[in-house]
């Protein structure tokens, strides 16, 4: 059993290929984006909270985080290992996540970090498309929908998020550097650190990430 958690700053597309790795590898990706999502659409006394932290511009705390992923993984299709995208952000997260394995008997199988440049976020992310109902992703030059501003999955209206304009994307790289980056270095010393490059079309992407992960373990 692995588990694997996906590094990336915003616009590396890390949930895209949790998922593709997830499917590839059989096990379960569980995003912590999607965690909140389900409890604030279902108006848990969690979600709520969580809500009213967004809406002030806040994110979920560590506590609301840890109790979302402590209560994921006790669900069973979680035993076959899992790709975890979203969480840890901080150094202090990281050992959040190492007692949560630690209780369960278990350890990080490895990090992966998905690298691209910052000029190349900032265009990725001021061309993402989410839509309204189901949250896939699109990007108006790398991933267009089949028929504009309708999303092909679902029939849902595209939009863009306020925090992928410009503006608000370089913000969110400056968090991603300060925040972000010292845990790869912590997971570097670890021995876990597996990097891909990330700036390239999804499908090499995808391919570069499998043999990041395929070369870590025959190391
Ligand atoms: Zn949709």
């Amino acid at each position: 059993m692995r588990n694997f958690v996906f590094i990336g700053s915003p616009g590396s597309g890390k949930g895209t290929h949790a998922d593709l790795l997830g499917a590839r590898l059989g096990i379960l990706h569980i995003s912590t984006g999607d965690l909140y999502r389900a409890e604030m659409s279902a108006q848990t006394p969690l979600g709520l909270a969580a809500k009213k932290l967004l809406g002030q511009g806040l994110l979920g705390t560590d506590g609301m985080t840890e109790e979302l992923l402590r209560r994921r993984l006790a669900l069973p299709d979680a035993d076959g290992g899992f790709i975890l995208d979203g969480f840890p952000r901080t150094m202090p997260q990281t050992g959040i996540l190492e007692k949560i394995l630690r209780e369960r008997g278990q350890s990080l199988s490895a990090a992966v970090f998905l690298k691209i440049p910052d000029a190349a976020v900032i265009e990725r992310l001021s061309g993402r498309l989410i839509c309204t109902h189901c949250q896939r992703t699109y990007h108006v030059k790398y991933n267009p929908p089949q028929s504009a501003g309708a999303c092909h999955e679902c029939g849902g209206a595209l939009h863009r998020r306020d925090d992928d304009q410009p503006e608000m994307a370089r913000k969110r790289l400056l968090v991603f550097h300060a925040q972000t980056e010292p845990i790869l270095e912590y997971y570097r010393r670890e021995k876990l650190l597996v990097v891909a490059d990330a700036d390239a079309p999804v499908e090499t992407v995808s391919r570069n990430i499998e043999a990041a992960v395929r070369e870590f373990f025959q190391a």
